[in-house]
């Protein structure tokens, strides 16, 4: 039986290939797709909009009002920080299990949708990442952990990047410092070129035109370094993710945090 979803943030840029990804996978409905209020492209044929040809359904900009008419059992959210906690609630007030990939939930609207979802007898995924090779770094630098005493973290994104260090390099970081305490000596303010500390593991960032999304991990340990690298080329790099999130939620009850407990690791 195929899963029906609907995708809000539908006309941006991650919506947009999710909404690709969907309209070619056989087991996977979307019955539809979300736009900002006022968004010129309200109204259109959304497989149009993404380039897919003709999918028969239309950018709203109605939230309740699809979810009521369309009853999906999943919405996946690439939308902005001031509306992902509303949609979810919505969502989970309708008994829907929100995917959610867009940024800016609090520790606390985490912790709320977490109740709201239990009460409501449905999930929440909370996927910070969605790049599966991103999610294999911080488990296989979890694991190569136990062997060395040094490490440093490099990520390298877009110079539209608006933050640093980027969230998969805090969340590397404070993987690892669950693992161990690492050798920090000096951890001077005054050489900034020495990274910023998180966790006691230095952390470089970088932020050129041409880079897309880059995390390297180096290990050092006596007449020997590890290094661990991913990059993402392009937003395509989401999308098997993505698909697993859609498959995969309906088993489950509560907060998910991550979509690693999602995968077989
Ligand atoms: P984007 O191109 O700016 O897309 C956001 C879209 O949401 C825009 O089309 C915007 O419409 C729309 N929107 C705003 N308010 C809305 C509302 N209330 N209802 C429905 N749609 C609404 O950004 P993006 O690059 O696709 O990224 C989207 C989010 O995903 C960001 O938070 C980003 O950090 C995150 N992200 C997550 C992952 C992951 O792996 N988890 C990967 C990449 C990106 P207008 O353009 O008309 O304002």
């Amino acid at each position: 039986m195929s899963i029906k979803v609907i995708v809000t943030g539908a006309a941006g840029r991650m919506g947009q290939e999710t909404i690709r990804t969907i309209l070619n996978e056989d087991d996977i409905n979307l019955v539809s797709a979300i736009g900002r209020s006022k968004s010129d492209s309200i109204g259109r044929d959304i497989g149009e909009l993404v380039g897919y040809g003709k999918a028969n359904v239309n950018l709203t900009d109605n939230l309740k009002e699809a979810l009521q008419r369309t009853k999906p059992d999943v919405m996946v959210d690439f939308t902005v920080p001031d509306a992902v906690y509303a949609n979810a609630c919505l969502a989970i007030e309708c008994g829907i299990s929100p995917i959610i990939g867009a940024t800016g939930l609090s520790s606390q609207d985490i912790e709320d949708l977490d109740k709201k979802a239990k009460f409501a007898g449905c999930s929440v995924l909370v996927a910070p990442n969605f790049a599966i090779g991103a999610l294999l770094l911080i488990h296989t630098a979890k694991k190569a952990a136990n062997y060395f005493d040094n490490v440093e973290i490099i990520e390298l994104h877009h110079d539209k990047k608006v933050d640093a260090p980027s969230g998969t390099a805090i969340k590397t970081a404070k993987e690892l410092a669950k693992i161990k305490k690492f050798n920090q000596e000096e951890f001077s303010t005054n050489s900034p070129a020495r990274g910023e500390n998180m966790d006691s593991i230095r952390v470089h960032s970088v932020r050129l035109p041409g880079l897309v999304a880059h995390q390297e991990v180096i290990f050092g340990g006596i007449g020997q370094t590890l290094s661990i690298k991913h990059d993402t080329i392009n937003r395509e790099a989401f999308m098997p993710g993505v698909v697993i999130a859609i498959k995969e939620i309906g088993k489950h009850k509560g907060l998910i945090y991550g979509l690693e407990n999602l995968l077989d690791l």
